[in-house]
């Protein structure tokens, strides 16, 4: 059912201030959706750009402005809600409350909450959060932090050897720092790039003088007020003026607890974002997106999946805003763009030193690896299969090359999809 006319119909309300936030009042704009819109955040700042956080801003010096999403005409009348965090959700009232306890109605509403950084939690003794020389890297002020302390001959420890992880490293590494990365896995960013491309990895950080403790983990933080070593669980200490935990994230989805949507892993979400309850009915005044979005995409196959890349908070966001905004306009409108297809290519690329790697698909579901083109020890492309069809692509350089074979992901799997209707 379309929404009755109401004289003062309540806000659409998003969730989450960031890039998937304005990536949907943006579509909802485009959409037609001329109504009121509030987007409300927990971060002080306007919407910016993560990635810069752990690579150039990291090492050159942080501001908003440096890293700030330029704000379009089309939002210029969203009231933004800056410095406000929601604590709570009511589906049936149609309410989110803040912390400081005001309840706000909403005409339809938005999670995009996103995810935080885990926090290290050491099995023999942990140090305060709040212990100095402690850091993740998740926001702008995090990154303002960090960047305080990446002084040159600062010892620092990276728990963590996943991409953000291994961009810090490099970053401080670049910075003057003396860095160790400490991880349980057998070699960096191994899940999606598999073992081989994962040892060049390793190999390249070693030579600009990246340490690394693989198959360990921090047993316990030391420090009283500051952090002064790390201790392995094979009981090795190392001396450390900076710890930066990067080992993986939580989904912002607590204030939802209670609202009887499926808040299992992320939120999960239909093909037209619209968020999924318990009882695996479809919400159509509810939408997810972004890196808390748990939803299938038909370019692989039908499991729900979050994708915590770049490109995703932005697809989603068009996705639900062209949704809702049908929504909103009523019911033939609604049908029609539920009905259109949504397959988004997953989009990831990373900075380390002087590599780039991009990638395209989704390498972590292939179940066999082969080098496709260029030498390993440098540009070369890998090419991740699930069977025999392509499901990722990986380059270390050579961009434009890799364009074919994201061609070909995207091909293969719609022909797979047209074969099994
Ligand atoms: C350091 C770093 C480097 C990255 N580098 C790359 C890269 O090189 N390539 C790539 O493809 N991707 C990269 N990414 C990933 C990419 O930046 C993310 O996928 C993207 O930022 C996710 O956007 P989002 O809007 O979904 O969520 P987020 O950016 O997490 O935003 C969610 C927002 O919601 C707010 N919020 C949470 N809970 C509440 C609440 N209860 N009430 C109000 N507000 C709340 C949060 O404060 C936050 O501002 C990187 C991420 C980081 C952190």
């Amino acid at each position: 059912m379309a929404p009755e006319a109401d004289a003062q119909p309540a806000p659409v309300i998003i969730v989450g201030a960031a890039m998937g936030g304005l990536r949907t009042a943006e579509a909802l704009r485009k959409a037609g959706y001329t109504g009121a819109l509030t987007v409300i955040g927990e971060e002080i700042h306007a919407p910016y750009n993560r990635p810069p956080l752990s690579k150039d801003a990291l090492s050159t010096g942080v501001t908003h402005e440096a890293v700030a999403f330029p704000q379009r005409p089309a939002t210029a009348d969203v009231d933004w809600l800056l410095g406000v965090r929601v604590s709570s959700a009511s589906l049936a009232a149609k309410t989110v409350t803040t912390t400081d306890g005001v309840s706000h109605p909403f005409r339809a509403l938005v999670i995009a909450t996103g995810i935080r950084p885990r926090r290290v939690i050491p099995s023999v003794s942990e140090g305060p959060r709040s212990l100095s020389g402690r850091h993740t890297v998740r926001t702008l002020d995090d990154a303002m932090a960090l960047r305080d302390e990446l002084v040159p001959g600062a010892r620092v420890v990276v728990a963590g050897s996943g991409f953000i992880g291994c961009e810090v490293a490099a970053t401080a590494t670049k910075l003057g720092c003396e860095v160790t990365v400490v991880s349980p896995s057998s070699r960096p960013i191994i899940r999606p790039l598999g073992p081989v491309l994962a040892a060049e990895l390793q190999r390249r950080h070693e030579a600009h003088g990246v340490l690394f403790r693989l198959g360990r983990s921090i047993a316990v933080i030391e420090g009283d007020t500051r952090l002064t070593g790390i201790v392995l669980d094979d009981g090795s200490r190392l001396a450390a003026d900076v710890l930066v935990e990067a080992i993986g994230s939580d989904c912002n989805s607590d204030w939802l607890a209670g609202t009887g949507l499926d808040i299992a892993n992320g939120v999960l979400a239909d093909a037209g974002m619209r968020a999924i309850d318990v009882d695996g009915n479809a919400h159509d005044d509810v939408y997810v997106v972004g890196d808390i979005a748990r939803f299938p995409n038909a370019l692989f196959d039908d499991v729900a999946r979050r994708v915590e890349h770049w490109n995703i908070p932005t697809d989603t966001g068009k996705r639900a805003g062209a949704v809702l905004g049908a929504w909103l306009a009523g019911d033939a409108a609604f049908t029609e763009a539920l009905a259109l297809p949504f397959t988004p290519m997953p989009a990831f690329w990373s900075n380390q030193f002087d590599i780039g790697i991009q990638a395209y698909g989704l390498p972590g579901l292939a179940d066999s690896i082969r080098q496709l083109e260029g030498d390993l020890a440098g540009d070369c492309i890998f090419g991740y299969y699930r069977g025999t069809r392509l499901v990722g692509v990986v380059g270390l350089g050579m961009k434009a090359a890799l364009l074919p074979y994201r061609q070909q992901i995207a091909t293969a799997e719609a022909e797979a999809a047209t074969t099994a209707r």
